[in-house]
């Protein structure tokens, strides 16, 4: 069982996630917690701290590390009755505020912030939110031990910010995880891990999912449960329309679909150690834990909806490569690729006109600059003639494993689209036939994502909760 940000956002909350955790447990469950760190702190060291101590604000760092030490001392002594598990915790807290302060600190002097000292600092968020859970369960009555991702057994590539999990650590959770289950409920830090030399990862935001699915599959868990603020995975962002409404019942492909199309309510590679163990996931309300939620699995049932939710994707940017020389020249497309995969680029959707003369890809935000270059320098001899962008564009997705071999479904979407007077600047439809994305102007985009929802009925239906 994972619990987000926000499901153990203050005291009172961990409180509440312990009582859970206690209740599952009571009732013949043997369960494994894994954690994010308290809502908000990952971005606060990401933003704040990071921030300050990349400029040498010695004084800023300072109160950062009062404010956070306050916050975490706060949950402490609401989530706790215990006065000597109290203690317990607060030590653990004070020595991993000091070596936090000391590492912020230490950049503020050296001015020098590398990708492996990003992940060491947001790294904290979770090592900071383990123990009090660690507490609250010890507290509640139930035997509990804390570990970090690395502790556990997660290694991964030493890709900062973004790592990936090695075959070995399935074995390694499974052995140092598995005594414990009979009589403990063990908590784990969500989204850090190690390398191979010991050195804290970071597999990218959100990556408190990841790791559920990761220790989930290691032990070979029955299901992996997800809980979060929302009543499950829903027909769109609910902060975009209200009317969004929980899916019952989704694919594994369908998730992967919605969360690499924007879909911020798991994280992409989420899905990923589930379906290669056959592992259900679940995804839950902490603050609704009657409801059922959204349950992914492997079959699709059958279900009359063509359509089952509708994605945004923000901060986004459009290439456009032209040039009359691209017209039947063999590999310029490849070159493309190429050129941006060794710089890392991710591409996120592309589109090329039978006329071949031009050429569209649709790139992070943050990656434009890098790319437009690199492509720029990639082709110096005329056979691209024009590299332009546009940054203030979305893209929509229409997710659904019904639309495939269903005839129309695309015709549907642009026309709803067309009736209300959208323009569409891209489109690309997946050989799986499970996912329409398209491109258009940002002011258009969240009417765009209304306009389609409404068009395929995911409005709220009766008995759906409020
Ligand atoms: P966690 O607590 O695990 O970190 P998140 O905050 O990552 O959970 O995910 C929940 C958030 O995702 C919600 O606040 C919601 O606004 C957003 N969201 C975006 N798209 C969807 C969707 N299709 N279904 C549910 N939530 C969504
Ligand atoms: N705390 C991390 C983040 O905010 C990981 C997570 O919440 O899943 O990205
Ligand atoms: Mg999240």
């Amino acid at each position: 069982m994972k619990f987000g940000g926000t499901s153990i956002a203050d005291g009172v909350k961990i409180r509440h996630v312990a009582e859970l955790l206690k209740s599952y447990h009571e009732t013949g469950n043997e369960i494994t917690a894994v954690t994010s760190a308290l809502g908000g702190v990952t971005d606060g060291l990401l933003e704040n701290a990071i921030e300050a101590s990349k400029k040498g604000k010695v004084s800023q760092v300072k109160e950062f590390v009062t404010d956070l030490t306050k916050k975490h001392y706060d949950a402490v002594n609401e989530a706790i009755d215990d006065e000597k598990i109290i203690d317990e915790v607060i030590e653990m807290i004070d020595n991993r505020i000091d070596e936090l302060e000391k590492a912020l600190i230490g950049i503020c002097y050296l001015g020098e912030l590398t990708p492996r000292s990003i992940d060491y600092i947001s790294s904290y968020g979770e090592r900071l939110a383990v123990p009090i859970i660690y507490g609250a369960i010890k507290s509640a009555g139930v035997k509990s031990k804390a570990f970090t991702g690395g502790e556990v057994g997660i290694i991964t590539t030493q890709e900062y910010g973004n790592a990936s999990p090695l075959e070995k650590s399935y074995q390694l959770v499974k052995e140092r995880l598995s005594p414990l289950l009979c009589d403990h409920i063990p908590v784990i830090t969500g989204f850090i891990a190690e390398s191979d030399e010991g050195i804290i990862t970071t597999l990218g935001r959100g990556g408190s999912d990841f790791s559920a699915s990761i220790i989930g599959a290691a032990i070979d868990a029955d299901e992996i449960w997800l809980w979060k603020e929302v009543h499950g995975i829903m027909t769109t962002d609910p902060r975009n329309v209200p009317e969004a409404s929980p899916i019952p019942q989704i694919s594994y492909i369908e998730a992967m679909e919605l969360s690499y199309f924007g879909a911020k309510v798991l994280h992409p590679r989420s899905i990923e150690p589930a379906i290669k163990h056959g592992i259900p996931v679940r995804v839950k309300n902490t603050f609704d834990p009657d409801y059922p939620g959204t349950l992914i699995v492997a079959d699709q049932r059958p279900s009359e909806d063509i359509v089952k939710a509708v994605t945004l994707i923000k901060k986004v940017a459009l290439i456009n490569i032209s040039g009359a020389g691209m017209v039947g020249t063999i590999g310029i497309a490849a070159r493309v690729f190429t050129t941006l995969a060794d710089e890392g680029v991710n591409i996120i959707m592309i589109s090329q006109a039978s006329s071949e003369a031009n050429m569209s890809i649709v790139v992070d935000e943050e990656h434009l600059e890098t790319a437009v270059t690199a492509i720029k320098s990639e082709f110096t001899k005329g056979l691209v003639r024009d590299v332009t962008y546009d940054r203030n564009i979305c893209v929509v997705a229409v997710v659904g494993a019904g639309m495939d071999g269903i005839p129309g479904v695309a015709g549907r979407v642009f026309n709803a689209l067309g009736n209300a007077k959208i323009n569409v600047i891209m489109i690309s439809q997946g050989s799986s036939q499970h996912n329409i994305s398209f491109v258009v102007r940002e002011y258009d985009s969240i009417q765009s994502v209304r306009i389609l929802h409404d068009e395929f009925e995911l409005e709220k239906r009766k008995g759906d909760i409020s």
